[in-house]
């Protein structure tokens, strides 16, 4: 069981009840780690409500992950009633839960980078952004920056005219940059990406390596916390929660959503259902009738993520920074306690693991994706010790063709789509939030989302997202092979 970093233990110590509405209050307790079974406590008694005393609301959210939280809190914000349902115990237990929670700015499409600077904001001024202190706890923003090294076929201008034109600060590095930023590292070209069962994998360096460093990056410590602390958020402004209900059909009548059916047969009824089921999204999809004109499609796809000791001088605060390794194909932080947390980019070498059943797969690390990542992990640090027993967790992302998420409207009339995260959305959660808000606010005013996309103003960075880049419409003509890219 992963343990939740915080610094407090609490219970609830008072569950107040009123107008058929459970409120949260905590007490905090001792200073601890609060393990995930103390989250899934304080929900299952002071949140989750008889099944019986809900049966209608304005919006309807499925899922309770990070994505899904943060839509609740936008829509309860804005004075809708809200219901958030989900088949696992609390918060924040899909692919939430198992995130690196790395928060950066550089992807290759102009409107992914002004929506993750945006967040960045979001992420940095935690409890402006809730307008809330969750007794809970709160989740702290670990700010590490973030060094990308350069791939053989990736184009560092891709990122970095990007960056010229939002204002995002950043550094040239060559390898001699490297080396004096960052010991730890070897600032030699391997690559390109290659599994280590290739001979070639083992060959000399090829010369001197180069990338490009920025400050504005790191890593949120708990990701399940933070969904735990948007709904805590989300519940001060009314919405409700239930928990361990799955949802089985979508109610529609006349081309138009009209509530779901749980597990059980209850039925809820509400004009605006949002799908924010993570890799189970196509599943509810399907049963909404609404994929025929979804060109981007996703599915999930097993991944893992790594935890081995850093080496000396990689550390917190000490020279230790998110690395996007686009020359070996991997991904790595600095994590608490000496620990490096290594993490995939899905170069084209890697053979994926596309999985059927979303509710059926292996949660434990296997020995082959292990050693593949440490071992390219242990070519960049040569000081790196890689203990042989694998120590990490298998997950599953929710992924598009081109590796973008969906946030839009559907065919059926009140059925929205906040899905397809692809790997790399959990920073993008306060402008998922935002963007359902401004998509479902619009829609139901009678605006036309798809002929006429809504833009979402990012006044932090001076911008707007043209939210027609997130559309279930949108054109396939152009792949991106990683999640980097997206
Ligand atoms: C290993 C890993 C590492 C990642 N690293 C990063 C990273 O560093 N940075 C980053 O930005 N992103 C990262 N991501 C991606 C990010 O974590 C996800 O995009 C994000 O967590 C998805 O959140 P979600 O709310 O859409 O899905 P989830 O967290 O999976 O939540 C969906 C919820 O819906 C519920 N549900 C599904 N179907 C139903 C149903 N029919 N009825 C009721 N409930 C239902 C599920 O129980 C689940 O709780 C990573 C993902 C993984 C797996």
């Amino acid at each position: 069981m992963r343990r939740v970093q915080t610094n407090v233990i609490c219970r609830p110590a008072v569950i107040q009840s009123g107008n058929g509405r459970a409120g949260i209050v905590l007490r905090r307790e001792t200073h601890a780690d609060l393990l995930r079974a103390e989250l899934i406590a304080c929900w299952e008694e002071a949140n989750t409500m008889p099944q019986s005393s809900v049966d209608r609301c304005d919006a309807i959210v499925i899922g309770a992950g990070i994505i899904g939280a943060a839509v609740a809190l936008e829509l309860s914000r804005a004075g809708r009633s809200v219901l958030v349902v989900d088949a696992a115990a609390a918060p924040g237990m899909g692919s939430t839960g198992a995130s690196s929670a790395i928060i950066r700015t550089h992807y290759s499409k102009r409107d992914s980078v002004i929506a993750a600077r945006d967040c960045y904001y979001d992420w940095l001024s935690w409890s402006d952004y809730l307008q809330f202190d969750d007794p809970v706890g709160m989740i702290r923003f670990i700010r590490t920056g973030a060094l990308v090294l350069d791939g053989v076929d990736t184009r560092r201008r891709a990122f970095t005219e990007i960056f010229d034109s939002i204002g995002i600060t950043y550094h040239e590095l060559d390898a001699d940059g490297i080396a004096e930023r960052f010991p730890a590292l070897d600032p030699t070209v391997f690559g390109p990406p290659r599994l280590p069962e290739d001979d070639e994998f083992w060959r000399p360096g090829a010369g001197p390596l180069s990338g490009f460093y920025y400050e504005d990056a790191g890593f949120v410590d708990d990701p399940q916390l933070a969904a735990h602390n948007l709904c805590a958020a989300a519940a001060q402004h009314g919405a409700r929660f239930l928990f361990h209900r799955r949802v089985t059909q979508i109610i529609a009548r006349h081309n138009r959503v009209a509530g779901v059916r749980l597990s059980g047969g209850t039925e809820v009824v509400a004009p605006v259902v949002v799908n924010a089921a993570g890799p189970a999204s196509d599943q509810l999809n399907v049963l909404a009738g609404v994929t025929k004109d979804i060109s981007v499609r996703s599915r999930p796809l097993r991944t893992e993520t790594h935890e081995v000791p850093a080496p000396a001088g990689f550390e917190i605060g000490a020279a230790g920074t998110f690395v996007t390794d686009l020359d070996l194909g991997f991904a790595f932080r600095p994590h608490h306690n000496q620990r490096l947390h290594v993490s995939s980019i899905e170069p084209d070498c890697d053979p994926l693991d596309w999985v059927t059943d979303p509710w059926s797969f292996d949660p434990a690390a296997t020995e082959q994706f292990y050693h593949r990542q440490t071992l390219r992990a242990a070519r960049r640090m040569p000081n790196l010790r890689v203990p042989n027993r694998p120590v990490g967790i298998g997950a599953l992302y929710d992924v598009t063709p081109d590796w973008t998420p969906i946030f839009d409207r559907s065919s059926l009339d009140g059925f929205y789509l906040a899905c397809g995260t692809s790997g790399n959305a959990f920073k993008l959660a306060p402008m998922a939030g935002r963007a359902l808000l401004a998509i479902i606010t619009g829609t139901e005013a009678g605006l036309d989302h798809d002929d006429d996309p809504i833009m979402l103003k990012a006044p932090r960075v001076d911008g707007e997202i043209n939210l027609a880049k997130f559309s279930r419409l949108r054109p396939l003509n152009q792949t991106s092979p990683t999640n980097v890219i997206g």
